[in-house]
């Protein structure tokens, strides 16, 4: 659906959420993750019990809930599971039954804005999915409740830093009525909403964030400084520029989205391609650990910047967290994750490390570590990036966005059916294959994008290859499109390096980044966890079963054949160490005196670094695949 006047166009459209099916590996990692916490949450833990306030009850009434549904609602529809789809509705249907005549929803003694903002994002999934007809009425009713209570009742706290996550879903209801009362809310909220624009052109951070810098005393309530800070609210933050712009028709808010995104990515830039943050700004030390939520969140609002400003480069982004840090941070049967993940992770367990505010439990892997919070909101990353794949053109084309093996059935060029078969085991592997089935033949501009690393890149039409296929761009293929059309695009794989943390060498394939595979043993935590007892879900520690202290020797004259590439069958279980589809086998030596510092790896010898210990074969896995790992390399002196 294109934005309605006066809104600003968009590059390229979110599809209808009908339209692509997951297949292939991805459908199995939604499986995994329904069977995992996802599917079950739900039956045990006290927060999303039958006695939520968002189920009427007596108990948890603010963010939990929605944080929940925002992810279950796209989960249980993308992968049609009757079971999954009874309990979304369960959980939508109370809040759509319950508007109270004022207009307010949601639990009645929950007076902050913050979760309904949550609530809304889920109710128009739901809305798309179902087609539900209670849900644009309540939304109206709903904001005409805010509308007149604004003044009285102004953006607080958490309200005030995420007000763009309010209006993406007030501009979803705009362009379905037009009415422009819809706008002039999305007005107040940015009016007291903070301002994230100001910042963008030179983040007040530089560094890792301090207790003192943040004012965090005990008994102290969180300041604006330490909001601001937050790992959770720059993630959110990086769309509100660009979500702001359609509103404002000001191209400086545009502008203003990438400024916000190159000054995080050049102060805490950590390799698995989120910034970090434990739980505020932390600088890129890769000990430092990276908050789940700011990964979930991190990758939906670059969804929205790709759809508004259509920079191939957002999706390179985005391919990048999901793909890398998404995974990692879950254990394979995801019926555990961490709060925190480290690039260096080398040791998790109940112990304190230099988070600049977390605590002792973040980079265990558990039900509820440190704090419930991406517990509910965990859910929407893996949904969500499925139901982006594909977007719309502005002039009734297509666009391959981010690749995964998918079904899309959609309408384009005008109005004619069209079915995309995409099959393909990227990220793992480089071949990607489409086979177009328009109903009747018909032209549109088919966009695929072309990674930035992808400098050898191939598209072929029915065999024939065509012309012009350049990196780090959407390459546009506009003819008449029969039924069996063949489009294969082939985005090869060279090994890459680049320079981190201290000049260290960090190893990439395609959008996968490589770490150090190190022996893994998973022990149960049974006691020391604030935690409920009894549930199903288990808490773990994981301990290195093999040395993890090894630096790199690449031979600068030929890098990239310092690697020997070992391709296996994607099997049920990508993301664990033992199911990696790709490994890497490099040469490196032990640093003996690279060690444990306060249960992380020590402070990361600068590069060029030495040793003279023995030269040994290492395996480098995908960043997801391995729970414990070395990401950023010492790189020797050969
Ligand atoms: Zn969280």
């Amino acid at each position: 659906m294109k934005n309605r006047a006066p809104l600003q166009p968009n590059a390229l459209y979110p599809l209808p959420l009908t339209a692509i099916k997951p297949t292939g590996w991805l459908r199995r990692q939604l499986q995994i993750q329904a069977d995992g916490l996802s599917g079950h949450l739900d039956e045990f833990w006290p927060d999303l019990s039958a006695n939520s306030g968002w189920l009427g009850g007596t108990g948890e009434s603010w963010e939990r809930g929605p944080y929940f549904l925002d992810g279950l609602v796209p989960l249980a529809y993308l992968l049609g599971d009757p079971a999954l789809i009874g309990k979304a509705t369960k959980w939508v249907g109370w809040t759509l039954s319950h508007q109270r005549p004022d207009g307010s929803i949601g639990p009645e003694r929950n007076k902050d804005w913050w979760p309904n903002m949550v609530m809304l994002k889920a109710l128009t999934q739901y809305q798309e999915f179902s087609g539900d007809p209670r849900v644009i009425p309540l939304m109206q009713r709903y904001f005409r409740y805010q509308a007149a209570h604004l003044a009285e009742r102004p953006l607080q706290e958490w309200a005030k830093f995420r007000w763009a996550d309010e209006v993406v879903s007030i501009l979803w209801l705009y362009n379905r009525t037009g009415d422009a009362s819809l706008l002039e809310l999305a007005r107040s909220l940015q009016h007291q909403g903070y301002n994230w624009k100001a910042e963008s052109a030179h983040l007040p951070f530089t560094r890792k964030t301090t207790k003192e810098e943040l004012g965090l005393k005990p008994g102290v309530s969180n300041t604006e400084i330490a909001l601001s800070a937050h790992g959770v609210n720059n993630a959110m933050a990086l769309k509100t520029s660009a979500v702001w712009s359609l509103v404002s028709g000001d191209a400086s808010d545009r502008q203003a989205a990438r400024q916000q995104l190159g000054e995080i990515e050049k102060y805490h830039l950590l390799p698995s391609g989120i910034f970090s943050c434990d739980e505020h700004l932390a600088g890129p030390d890769p000990v430092q650990g990276t908050e789940l939520c700011s990964v979930v969140e991190a990758q939906f609002s670059l969804e929205q910047m790709i759809a508004i400003l259509g920079d191939a480069s957002l999706a390179d982004r985005l391919e990048k967290i999901a793909f890398n840090a998404l995974p990692a941070t879950f254990s394979a049967d995801m019926w555990a994750h961490q709060y925190d993940q480290q690039p260096n992770q080398v040791l998790c367990t109940l112990k304190d490390r230099d988070w600049t505010t977390n605590g002792p439990e973040s980079n265990i892997f558990g039900l509820e570590p440190n704090f419930g919070c991406c517990t509910a909101n965990m859910h929407q990353g893996w949904p969500k990036l499925a139901a982006s794949l594909w977007m719309a053109t502005p002039d009734d084309g297509l666009a391959a966005v981010a690749y995964s093996p998918s079904d899309l059935s959609t309408v384009a060029g005008k109005s004619t059916r069209v079915h995309i078969v995409e099959e393909t085991g990227y990220p793992f592997q480089s071949e990607i294959r489409f086979s177009v089935d328009p109903t009747t033949p018909v032209e549109f501009p088919l966009l695929l994008r072309i990674p930035g690393w992808a400098q050898e890149a191939t598209v072929t039409v029915n065999g024939h290859r065509l012309e012009g296929v350049e990196a780090a761009q959407f390459y546009s293929i506009r003819r008449r499109w029969q039924r069996g059309d063949q489009v294969v695009l082939t985005l090869p794989m060279r090994v890459r390096l680049s320079r981190g943390y201290r000049d260290s060498v960090i190893v990439e394939r395609g959008p996968l980044v490589f770490s150090l595979r190190i022996g893994e043993d998973w022990s149960k935590i049974e006691k020391g966890m604030s935690r409920p007892a009894k549930t199903p879900a288990v808490d773990w520690e994981v301990r290195p079963t093999t040395p993890w202290n090894y630096g790199l020797i690449i031979e600068r004259t030929d890098p990239v054949h310092a690697f020997e590439v070992v391709e296996k069958p994607i099997g049920n279980s990508p993301f664990s160490p033992a199911g990696a589809p790709v490994e890497l086998r490099a040469k490196g030596r032990l640093i003996p005196e690279w060690k444990l510092e306060n249960n992380s790896a020590g402070t990361l010898p600068k590069s060029p670094a030495t040793s003279s210990e023995r030269v040994e074969t290492l395996t480098l896995i995908p960043y997801g695949s391995a729970k414990l790992r070395i990401s950023a390399f010492p790189e020797l002196v050969n």
